[in-house]
């Protein structure tokens, strides 16, 4: 069954708004106890007393109850805005619902229906993050998950002159993001291994670490030698993204400590190549990263090496080159051993590839249907591979504001300005000189005091 059959066939008819993520899948960050459904939707707090009370409230909060209510009457949480965007365009476009609900069995997407939504709620697949040490501070992140960013903000002051950035990302350190230090009690940290210990490991089908950069943190190197120490007692697969920022002795040690355990994957994001990737990306090393993702697969310790790509307004220059890369991996690794998935940035949205001029969104578009044309029948691709990329062509073409709250077009312009002469003075980068195709049109952009 294709994608857009399963949202025909099992989705729309148990209702048009249901995703079997607000039952089964979590985002948590136990940093500063928030929660979400999936990445998309806005976090959300989390009681302390609750978690202290209950650790299944990590994810079953009153919100995420309310919003499996409107799901089950067919109306849309306001959080989830991401994929009705998508499905408002047409032609058949398949968000991230279809994809987020496809990894369950179809039995399970029905036994959730049967659940009265006041009740818990097992999870089976969690991403969770510890803490938000990170030796990157990446364009579009900022210090809510970035320890570099908060560096960055301590020492040289907030952005200025933003006015679309509503969430404020670039004005101050987010201190409530890291609420506790490693080794210092943490409620929601005690909470989620009380789980672990309890449940969790014998239901969840999968663990994915996020961060910061997991690697760098305690909780993750424990969580790993848990798995080693009680081979067998779980049936959880361990999923861990990495930004692969770290010299080689550090990544052999890595394969050291998974190389006991049956199924280990990582997920690292990129979305460009060379110097504009390391230019949206600030503390990569484009090729340090490369080598990394070859050591990986070529230790056999990985099942598989998933690339997030979160096409932002300056990665679509070198995207396809990117992609074309993600080709020679898979011809040397395998079909399903390297894949990759398409997101769209909508945050911050003076970010979003649709700041860019129609002129460029028109050449970018072209570009990517010109590798379209090529590959569609590639055997090398997976269907969700084609489809987002095909998403991101209709994307670039149909829709004309990055979100519902977004600002107008010249403001973003202006705020794209603003933020990277600011970036570029901070990081001692130069945004002409590593984005020629783009220089004539940020030149071009005015810069006004709002
Ligand atoms: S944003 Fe989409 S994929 Fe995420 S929980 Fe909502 S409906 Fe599901």
């Amino acid at each position: 069954m294709n994608d857009f059959e399963f949202r025909q066939t099992v989705l729309d008819p148990i209702s048009s708004s249901f995703c079997a993520a607000k039952w089964y899948n979590a985002t948590i960050w136990l940093g500063s106890g928030q929660t979400t459904s999936c990445h998309h939707p806005p976090a959300h707090g989390v009681s302390q007393a609750e978690v202290t009370a209950r650790p299944s409230a990590l994810h079953n909060t009153p919100q995420k109850k309310d919003d499996r209510k409107k799901m089950l009457a067919g109306e849309r949480p306001a959080g989830c805005e991401y994929c009705w965007k998508i499905e408002d365009m047409g032609r058949d476009a398949v968000s991230d619902r279809v994809y987020k609900s496809k990894i369950y069995p179809i039995k399970d997407l029905h036994a959730a229906t049967a659940i009265p939504y006041t009740e818990d709620v097992n999870l089976k697949t969690l991403e969770i993050a510890f803490d938000r040490t990170c030796q990157f501070a990446c364009s579009y992140c900022n210090p809510a998950f970035s320890s570099t960013w908060v560096n960055d903000i301590k020492k040289h002051g907030p952005y200025t002159g933003l006015v679309s950035d509503g969430r404020n990302h670039f004005t101050h350190t987010h201190d409530g993001a890291q609420l506790y230090t490693f080794n210092q009690a943490n409620p929601y940290v005690d909470a989620f291994f009380k789980w672990w210990e309890t449940d969790l490991h014998a239901t969840l089908q999968e663990l994915r670490i996020t961060g910061g950069e997991p690697l760098m943190s305690g909780y993750t190197w424990k969580l790993i030698e848990w798995f080693k120490e009680n081979q067998g007692k779980s049936v959880t697969k361990l999923a861990i993204n990495s930004n692969l920022g770290f010299p080689l002795a550090k990544v052999k040690d890595f394969i050291d400590a998974i190389r006991p355990l049956p199924h280990v994957e990582l997920y690292t994001s990129m979305e460009a190549v060379g110097a504009q990737a390391e230019y949206i990306r600030d503390g990569l090393t484009y090729q340090e990263w490369f080598e990394n993702v070859c050591t990986l697969l070529d230790s056999n310790t990985v099942k598989a090496v998933h690339v997030m790509c979160t096409i932002n307004a300056l990665c679509l220059d070198s995207f396809t080159d990117l992609l074309h890369q993600l080709m020679e991996f898979k011809q040397i690794y395998g079909r399903g051993r390297v894949n990759f998935s398409v997101n769209i940035l909508r945050f911050p949205s003076f970010q979003s590839p649709l700041v860019l001029s129609r002129e460029l969104r028109h050449r970018y578009r072209v570009r990517l249907q010109d590798w379209m044309y090529r590959h569609r029948n590639n055997p090398w691709l997976h269907e969700h591979e084609i489809n987002q990329v095909q998403r991101l062509i209709d994307y670039l073409e149909v829709v004309e504001t990055p979100h519902s709250e977004a600002f107008d077009s010249p403001k973003l312009l202006n705020d794209f300005k603003q933020f990277y002469t600011q970036y570029d003075q901070r990081r001692g980068k130069d945004f002409g000189a590593t984005f020629p195709g783009l220089k004539e049109w940020y030149d071009g952009i005015q810069i006004q005091q709002q």
